[in-house]
């Protein structure tokens, strides 16, 4: 498809725009959304599937998550992602293979924004670079901070490395999900209104800039930066990501997953280093296997699981063993945190 034909213009958007003397980019993303459940029978359908989604919150040791059960994330789920399958494959986030009647909002220069064709939640976008480029976190994140704020914070970007969640490591991507829908986000503000009672996020810096924290909740490092300076939060994560571990072999960046989230101009940033991608048990048979293929909104607490069978007998020791499995341990930030 060419970039014309993918872009909806003012006069498809139109119909659908619910606040015409505004006509914010929220506005137009709403409208693309509603243009393209009207118009898309498969995103249709896939928002139908959505509807069927099964939850149950599941208590763990410092906080509680979720549990999604989505039959339509299977495709997903089981996607290999090794480096062979990925160069054989067409890119389907590249324009000419993405699906006839998927449409998009320019957003800057180089990025689109479309929708996500198998959703986690009911307004699920991906932001995608125009151009077929590296699945990277240093191209990405100045856009997602710069989008989650230009959306007003009505949602939530997340970043998923090419090695532990991305399911297009090969083309430079992001998602965003609606504000509220990713729990530890939601549980970390809490957490921090009560700082001094507050035994899983430890502070590392207070300036008047923001507010820094590392955490180990329920086996999840994570390195938390509280701001209302976009500047701040760029800083402080790329000094994060700089004290890394270096990348495994054959790998270009460090494994991470990025959420950056916002209310009332406040932004809230973690970043989850990680170790592995899937757990052992996604390579077990059956009865051991679980398909389960944590990316940034699963160690965000929603966890994501595409059988009914897993949903229905995960507990609470077998999640903090794949979090320790797949996330990183509690020391990963002492370089920042000294
Ligand atoms: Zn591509």
């Amino acid at each position: 498809m060419s970039l014309e034909n993918l872009l909806l213009d003012e006069a498809a958007l139109a119909p659908y725009l619910t606040d015409k003397p505004s006509r914010s980019l929220t506005v137009a993303v709403r409208a693309l959304i509603a243009q393209q459940l009207e118009n898309w029978l498969e995103l249709k359908q896939a928002h139908a599937l959505l509807e069927q989604a099964l939850f149950r919150t599941l208590p763990l040791n410092d906080l509680a998550i979720t549990l999604q059960c989505n039959p339509g994330r299977m495709i997903s789920a089981r996607s290999p992602v090794d480096k062979e399958s990925i160069r054989k494959r067409p890119c389907f986030l590249c324009l000419q293979n993405l699906p006839a009647d998927q449409r998009a909002l320019l957003y800057g220069d180089e990025w689109l924004i479309l929708n996500n064709p198998a959703p986690l939640f009911p307004d699920h976008l991906v932001i995608s670079h125009t151009g077929h480029c590296l699945q990277r976190i240093e191209p990405a994140l100045p856009a997602m901070i710069a989008l989650t704020r230009e959306l007003d914070f009505s949602f939530i970007a997340f970043y998923n490395g090419p090695a532990c969640g991305a399911s297009a490591p090969d083309h430079l991507h992001f998602q965003m999900a609606p504000a509220g829908a990713i729990p530890l986000v939601e549980q970390i503000k809490k957490l921090m209104e009560k700082e001094s009672s507050n035994p899983v996020l430890k502070k590392i810096e207070e300036s008047p800039e923001g507010t820094c924290f590392t955490g180990y909740p329920d086996f999840r490092s994570v390195f938390v930066c509280k701001t209302k300076s976009p500047d701040f939060l760029q800083e402080r994560f790329s000094r994060a990501l700089c004290s890394l571990p270096a990348p495994v072999a054959g790998e270009e960046e460090a494994m991470v997953n990025v959420i950056i989230a916002g209310s009332s101009g406040t932004y809230y940033g973690i970043l989850f280093p990680r170790k592995a991608h899937r757990p052992a048990c996604y390579f077990k048979d059956d009865p051991e296997k679980m398909v389960i293929s944590p990316g940034a909104v699963d160690v965000g607490g929603l966890l994501i699981l595409p059988r009914r069978e897993d949903f229905d007998r995960l507990d609470r020791e077998t999640v903090l063993s794949i979090f320790a499995e797949v996330c990183h341990e509690m020391d990963v930030f002492e370089k920042i945190s000294r």
